[in-house]
């Protein structure tokens, strides 16, 4: 694991040892974490690697979005306050009655086990962390405020990013997946929020972004992001235009706009189909 200097007082580890990037800020006060990797031993040598470099104690953790990638390591940081929007906060109370409750995560680490056999031992001990501080659409840390943190949805609905202002760095979680096709296949997943988010982030004085997963980028991973994802709004609308079935829907994607990145017969095109489906046929947009 290697925690890169991306600016100043900004780090990140995007070499792919935690799943899902990890980064953090240092602020006077202290040190603003986000994310925390996919199991609790990353998460642990994550901030290790943040008290040798950085040096400075960890005094609030922000979780982008509720994939176990981004947040199942959050025990490791307990006696930090743990920010996050309200609206993931309302989906962790529906996801502890479900998919985490006890027998849920049993379950759920026996998947990612056949995946992945060292998850076994890593999520042996795996506790829930649920959200201590949630905000509605944004909120502020630091003296100067440097640090915004904005509710945007798009990826799944409870999905925030976080602007470092004055070094000009965005650290975009799940919304930026750089040289990746893109998982959009969330069942709140919304892609008119992620698109609107994408334009709002075209105007933003940013110069380098984080993205959840992938190496370090810039604004140009949005326009080629965005353009793909205008074009595949385009075709879905078509499909259902044409009355067609989701399943005729599914059978066409051959026909659907090329993607970046995409390797041959991605799994994710047809999760992503799925569910833009879904959405556009509940919408008349
Ligand atoms: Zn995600």
């Amino acid at each position: 694991m290697k925690l890169k200097q991306v600016s100043k007082s900004a780090w990140a580890v995007v070499d792919g040892s935690t799943y899902g990037n990890v980064g953090c800020i240092r602020l006077q006060e202290g040190v603003v974490v986000i994310d925390t990797g996919m199991t609790p031993p990353i998460a642990k040598e994550f901030r290790e690697l943040i008290l040798q470099e950085v040096g400075k104690p960890i005094t609030d953790v922000i979780l982008t979005h509720y994939h176990s990638d981004h947040v199942f390591g959050a025990q490791e940081f307990k006696n930090s306050r743990i920010i996050a929007s309200s609206a993931m906060a309302a989906m962790y109370t529906q996801l502890l009655k479900e998919r985490w409750s006890p027998s849920g995560l049993k379950e759920m680490v026996k998947y990612y086990s056949q995946r992945e056999p060292e998850f076994r031992d890593k999520l042996r001990n795996l506790k829930i962390i649920s959200p201590t501080q949630t905000f509605e659409k944004s909120m502020v840390l630091g003296k100067e405020k440097e640090i915004v943190i904005s509710h945007t949805g798009g990826h799944t609905a409870g999905h925030s990013m976080v602007f470092f202002k004055p070094e000009h760095i965005l650290f975009a979680g799940d919304l930026v997946f750089c040289q990746q096709y893109p998982y959009a296949g969330d069942p709140t997943n919304n892609p008119v929020d992620w698109m609107n988010t994408f334009a709002t982030i075209l105007e933003m004085p940013i110069e380098t972004i984080v993205p959840g997963h992938g190496p370090l980028c810039d604004k140009e991973e949005i326009k080629i992001q965005l353009t793909y994802f205008k074009a595949l709004e385009t075709w879905i609308q078509n499909q259902l235009q044409k009355k067609y079935s989701l399943m005729k829907a599914l059978e066409n994607k051959d026909t659907s706009p090329t993607a970046p990145y995409m390797v041959k017969a991605d799994p994710r095109l047809e999760s992503t189909i799925e569910r833009w489906y879904h959405f556009y046929s509940h919408t008349d947009s």
